[in-house]
């Protein structure tokens, strides 16, 4: 540990030298406030930015333990507490000049929801605050500038930590209302299996989003209303009594006219797995947290899933219960990723016709009648959803505009008609009973199999340099091995993604025995980043990755993409 003043000095001493000089800052350094860590330093002034991390000690921080007496609470906390650390470092990036990255100070960014994040942890016993960024050392061309970066250290950043991570300058009410917040929004998740729900939508939220390429709340939206006979009350320990639509667990239909709300309201669904921030519009939209979007995706790779639930008997004898393809077609890839939600331990599918492929969910009775059943090698979808709920309950909310096969199966009909749901169970059951149902009936399933255990590959041994690339939130690389993750639809944040790549690395390097199916390494991974947290992923504790933490859906999702999978 050194002082402060002891790299200032070290500053003044590599000034206008080579870049690499810029390395002997690594280290730990005591300013008035914190601790200031120098992590990582860059090769030049051009290469990713430096890694720096911020220690504020519990009682230089301050913050009162009632803020974080929940897990779900530190998680808020940390979240606010980066958004804040991020605006101020905002405006003093690049206020420090030079080539390249000089003068880049850059924190996560965080979108419209609340992730555990590498970038800020609150240590629930101590209190205290880690805050980690990136920096980007400032040169002239290759020349070191330690002017600027001083100004960076010495000037910029004290001032960026007094006014984003002392709980004295915030303003305390902000602070309780996070917490509050995140409370309530526990306290609707635990009441949903009590109350035999899988979601609830409160009245009064904004679903639909500004655009296309913005998460932000759309301006003038027509605020939810929930129909009189979906209508439940919840009172939370903080906003106390709070009205909204219920979605019971079974089979449940979202139909309308095109351009209604449907796809709106679903996707406002899958994300409820996820807490969001006060000012969103979805505050109070919670999904069953096992919640898997389930869509069609032509191309990706299957490795040894068992999909026989719903295909059997290919034509070319293919096996369907070890079903292996490089290139899934529409119905195969959306009977896996059903399958691999279930390996997931999901309790609730969601599905738009937008995103399925036709012969995957229906096969109509014209159709059965020309081709026999034997000669037919898919069981839709439509033919295994009350079986999917009865046998192993899994629940499924699907929307459905088009095909009036699903009223049958369906538990609950909603009808979205201008943005407001309806319940119409009633008369669409009436309707559906006046046409004579002559379809037979599939023989009941064998339960999926989910016993492959991959086998580790020698490239990632320990020891073996390998590349770790993230595509944004679409994928990730390993040694030139991509896994695309666009279909993955409920991943929301790139760090995430790149906290998928860490995953499989260390499942590659430290889980997978040959023995180990892929659902125990999933699960292995999930109790790493519960116990441990994030950090546990990165092998050097002194280079900690920015990263944010997915779910055990979406590692699971990663993991069963991947095509170095060795099964
Ligand atoms: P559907 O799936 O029924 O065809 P969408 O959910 O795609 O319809 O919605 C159609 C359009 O209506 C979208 O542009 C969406 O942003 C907008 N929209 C959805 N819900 C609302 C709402 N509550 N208020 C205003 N506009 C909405
Ligand atoms: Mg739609």
């Amino acid at each position: 540990m050194q002082t402060a003043s002891e790299l200032r000095d070290l500053l003044a001493r590599i000034d206008r030298r080579g870049y690499p000089a810029y390395k002997e800052t690594r280290g730990m350094y005591r300013f008035p406030d914190y601790l200031l860590s120098i992590d990582h330093v860059q090769g030049d002034p051009f290469a990713a930015p430096s890694r720096l991390s911020i220690r504020v000690s519990g009682a230089k921080a301050g913050f009162p333990p009632s803020l974080y007496r929940l897990p779900c609470q530190r998680v808020a906390l940390q979240d606010a507490l980066t958004r804040r650390f991020g605006a101020l470092t905002a405006k003093a990036s690049f206020q420090a000049k030079g080539s390249g990255h000089s003068g880049l100070i850059g924190v996560s960014r965080c979108g419209q929801q609340v992730l555990e994040r590498t970038a800020c942890t609150l240590d629930p016993d101590s209190g205290e605050l880690t805050m980690r960024l990136e920096v980007g050392f400032p040169a002239n061309g290759r020349t070191i500038n330690a002017r600027e970066l001083e100004k960076i250290l010495f000037d910029l950043l004290p001032g960026c930590v007094r006014g984003a991570l002392l709980y004295a300058s915030l303003d305390a009410g902000q602070l309780r209302a996070v917490a509050d917040l995140a409370e309530d929004q526990q306290a609707i998740r635990q009441a949903l299996p009590e109350l035999g729900l899988c979601a609830f939508v409160a009245d009064g939220s904004i679903l639909p989003r500004a655009s296309g390429v913005s998460d932000l709340p759309m301006k003038g939206a027509v605020p939810f209303r929930t129909p009189p006979e979906r209508k439940v009350e919840l009172t939370l320990p903080h906003r106390g009594k709070l009205t909204g639509m219920g979605i019971p667990r079974g089979v449940t239909l979202i139909v309308g006219g095109g351009y209604h709300g449907k796809s709106t309201l679903l996707r406002a669904l899958e994300l409820g797995v996820y807490n969001h921030i006060a000012g969103d519009g979805r505050e109070y939209v919670i999904t069953d947290d096992t919640a898997v979007k389930v869509r069609a995706e032509d191309g990706r790779s299957i490795c040894n899933t068992d999909i026989s639930l719903f295909i059997r008997n290919l034509p070319n004898g293919k096996d369907t219960v070890h079903f292996t393809t490089q290139d899934a077609s529409g119905s195969t890839s959306q009977a896996a990723n059903v399958v691999e939600a279930m390996e997931a331990g999901s309790r609730l599918l969601l599905m738009d016709e937008d995103t399925s492929a036709t012969n995957f969910m229906v096969r109509d009775e014209l159709m059965q009648r020309v081709i026999r059943r034997d000669k037919e090698p898919i069981t839709p979808f439509l033919e295994r959803v009350r079986e999917l709920y009865e046998r192993f309950g899994v629940s499924t909310i699907l929307v459905a505009g088009s095909s009036g096969a699903f009223f049958r199966v369906a538990d609950h009909i909603i009808q979205m008609d201008n943005y407001v749901p309806r319940e119409i169970t009633r008369l669409a059951k009436e309707e559906a009973a006046r046409d004579p149902d002559r379809r037979d009936k599939p023989e009941p399933a064998d339960p999926p199999r989910f016993d492959r255990s991959p086998m580790p590959s020698p490239e990632f041994r320990k020891g073996e340099r390998v590349k770790l690339k993230t595509m944004g939130r679409d994928g990730v690389s390993l040694n030139r091995e991509s896994v695309d993750l666009r279909a993955v639809e409920q991943l929301t944040d790139a760090e995430q993604t790149a906290a998928l790549g860490y995953s499989l690395l260390y499942a590659q390097r430290c889980l997978m025995d040959g023995k180990k199916s892929v659902r125990q390494l999933a699960g292995e991974l999930e109790r790493l980043l519960e116990q441990r947290g994030l950090a546990a992923l990165c092998e050097s504790p002194g280079n900690i990755a920015a990263l944010a933490r997915p779910r055990k859906q979406e590692i699971l999702a990663c993991l069963n993409r991947y095509r170095g999978l060795r099964v």
